[in-house]
């Protein structure tokens, strides 16, 4: 089959994540098929392809890379009776309405949030599904992702522990030990693409320490690393999680996590608000990531979670929207921006820079999924990016740093999205989904599934 070409050209900036860190004015890329070959001022890029894009007056940046998530509580967001708790008592109130979720509920909230996702500037994204009532299955979030073209890590999610053996969640919304690994072992036999270029990969998840046993957490481990996937859970996310790990396991998050194997380049966790100095030095030894979401913590009060220190001391942090009930947005690049803010408030106002936190999106996440093929813009990557109209109300008199104004301003959707080189996002418009439609249907399910 010949090779099908799409030229990039004119960009106002062309932010490259690159080596360099290069910033290229009037920039432009050259895509082959999926991947890219070439970067740079438009003059020195081959002058025609099968589809050139003019994208004079925009910015373009490495697609964002998403480390965590739960879509389905998109149908749950703003819930009365979960607005103001804090995790545990948050969980509770909600776990009762997530007990009726639906297939139908998982592909239509999928969907939405992938829109939401790549509407925003991200083209890549994980999910972590945890909880599966009714007959959901992860395959009805893979169909979706397929379906919008997203770049999809998908993590087994799994809860074993329910309240009768001391867990959080109600017995009606965990699953059995063994079933959980076996449905984990074909999803990975199914899925998993461990292909450069990869647009599925499944990850084993199994959803916090104070939801699955301690036997669970090692089988996962095993299973995970007998087929050479990742691992992702929650941990350390606020103070009554560590006061749960200190009274049930009698250590700290970090030592239970290293007690069970689950540290090394394979392995995420997401939050890591009360990581001690220990659990830091721990994770930068380890090369253990940690999936950052600064809006979720803020919501649900759990604290400030020293980014600072761990990139100081090398650990890989990502960025996370986290699920929709605890952030209620979806925007990769508010959350970048709240990302720096946050930072701010713990750390001084030298804690982050508008370049660092955009690199925590993009590069941090490539590193945090364990990949090499996307978070930069450079030959051999992945085709993978996103455009911004520089002229938009939210950015006017901010054009003195066009990068900057991303970070700092208040942005609104993409131009384009461009995902394993296919066009997702044209002239503002998803591409490859009927939005309105969508929305709607998700309206109707999310009023269905709270009402009960
Ligand atoms: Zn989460």
């Amino acid at each position: 089959m010949p090779n099908k070409t799409l030229l990039i050209r004119n960009a106002e900036s062309l932010v490259t994540m690159d080596a360099q860190r290069r910033e290229i004015r009037q920039g432009g890329l050259f895509v082959e098929n999926n991947r890219i070959v070439a970067v740079g001022p438009s003059e020195t890029l081959p002058h025609s392809a099968d589809e050139v894009i003019d994208l004079r007056g925009h910015i373009v940046i490495p697609g964002l890379i998403n480390t965590h998530h739960h879509m389905y509580q998109s149908l749950t967001r703003a819930v009365p009776a979960a607005q103001n708790g804090e995790l545990f008592n948050w969980l509770s109130n909600l776990y009762p309405i997530w007990a009726r979720l639906t297939p139908e509920m998982i592909g239509v909230s999928t969907l939405t949030a992938m829109a939401e996702l790549i509407l925003s500037g991200c083209t890549t994204s994980s999910d972590h599904l945890y909880i599966y009532p009714n007959g959901c299955q992860l395959d009805h979030s893979i169909e979706a992702a397929a379906q919008i073209g997203m770049r999809f890590h998908a993590s087994r999610g799994s809860m074993s522990v329910g309240q009768s053996k001391g867990g959080l969640p109600p017995d009606a919304v965990v699953e059995d030990e063994a079933a959980i690994l076996r449905d984990t072992q074909r999803l990975i036999e199914t899925y998993h693409d461990a292909d450069r270029y990869a647009m599925q990969r499944v990850v084993v998840a199994p959803c916090s320490p104070f939801s699955v046993s301690r036997d669970l957490m090692r089988e996962a481990a095993a299973l995970a690393r007998h087929y050479g996937v990742s691992l992702h859970t929650h941990l350390a996310e606020n103070v009554n999680d560590i006061a749960y790990s200190r009274e049930k396991f009698g250590m700290t998050p970090a030592e239970y996590a290293q007690d069970l194997g689950w540290v090394g380049h394979d392995v995420w966790h997401a939050h890591c608000v009360q990581l001690d100095a220990q659990g830091i030095e721990l994770f930068a030894r380890t090369g253990t990531g940690v999936a950052h979401c600064p809006c979720s913590n803020m919501r649900l009060a759990s604290g400030i979670a020293p980014i600072r220190k761990m990139r100081d001391a090398g650990v890989p942090v990502g960025l996370g929207v986290d699920g929709s009930a605890s952030n209620d947005a979806g925007h990769m690049m508010s959350e970048v921006r709240q990302a720096l803010l946050l930072q701010r408030v713990g750390f001084g106002p030298d804690a982050m820079t508008a370049r660092e936190a955009l690199e925590i999106a993009t590069l941090g996440g490539a590193k945090v999924l364990n990949r090499d093929d996307i978070g930069a813009l450079a030959p051999g990557m992945a085709a993978d990016f996103a455009a911004f109209d520089l002229r938009q109300i939210g950015l006017a008199g901010a054009l003195h740093d066009p990068l900057a104004a991303l970070v700092f301003c208040n942005l609104g959707a993409v131009a384009y999205s461009v995902i394993n080189g296919r066009v997702v996002v044209r002239e503002g418009q998803i591409a490859t989904l009927d939005l309105p439609a969508t929305i709607e249907r998700h309206n109707r399910l999310a009023q269905r599934l709270v009402a009960g």
